[in-house]
């Protein structure tokens, strides 16, 4: 199952231009089974989105893009809007009494324009990235980042032992889909999506279309 794991809309995300329901027709069109609104610390509610999928036959899920003091977590399972820059400690602990799903987003955005000694870090610096202490997967395909980045993060996930998974983090219609998540299984409700992710039944991917 072919889902785009890393999708961004308005006006939930003020800095997208994507309306929720061409979301749908577009997805359609490309081919992908289904996505994941990830919001910018906010939470879709669970009728909003069963009422955007309804007989559309694309499967919608729901998860937060949490900002953290140590970068960008995506959450999945995790019934509430985390407000304001926490650390990845605290967000890990609230993840883990909630039994929810944390990935590290595009773990290396940028990370050759931080300046001369970012341009040195070896494997196993980048791979000492604090991030990677407080959460389940690494986001390995990010649509947003260049090669460069996404070769590194998968790099680190390999080296760490860490899943990894893909998303297009699109904030523009066109971006949808560019990277996703192939999971092994058929996953309809949000419940299934945390437990195959749980259960590392995934791996990331380009969607085929
Ligand atoms: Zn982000
Ligand atoms: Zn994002």
């Amino acid at each position: 199952m072919i889902i785009d794991l890393h999708v961004h809309t308005w006006p939930r995300s003020q800095c997208s231009n994507i309306e929720p329901r061409e979301l749908v027709a577009r997805a359609k069109k490309l081919g992908l089974d289904g996505f994941c609104l990830t919001e910018h610390q906010v939470l879709w509610d669970l009728e909003e989105v069963r009422e955007l999928a309804l007989d559309q036959g694309i499967r919608i899920f729901r998860g937060n893009e949490i900002t953290t003091a140590q970068g960008d977590i995506l959450v999945f399972g995790l019934e509430k809007d985390i407000q304001g820059v926490v650390t990845a400690r605290a967000l890990q602990k609230e993840v883990e009494a909630a039994g929810a799903f944390s990935i590290a987003a595009h773990p290396f955005r940028g990370f050759k324009t931080f300046g001369v000694g970012q341009l040195d870090m070896n494997l196993e610096q980048a791979s000492q990235k604090k991030v990677f202490k407080y959460v389940h997967a690494i986001e390995v395909h990010n649509g947003k980042v260049s090669e460069t980045d996404n070769a590194l993060a998968r790099q680190v996930a390999e080296l760490l032992g860490k899943p990894g998974t893909g998303g297009s983090d699109a904030h523009l219609i066109q971006d949808l889909g560019t990277y996703v998540t192939i999971f092994e299984k058929d996953i309809e409700d949000d419940a299934q999506l945390l437990e195959e992710l749980h259960a590392g039944r995934f791996s990331a991917g380009v969607n085929p279309d």
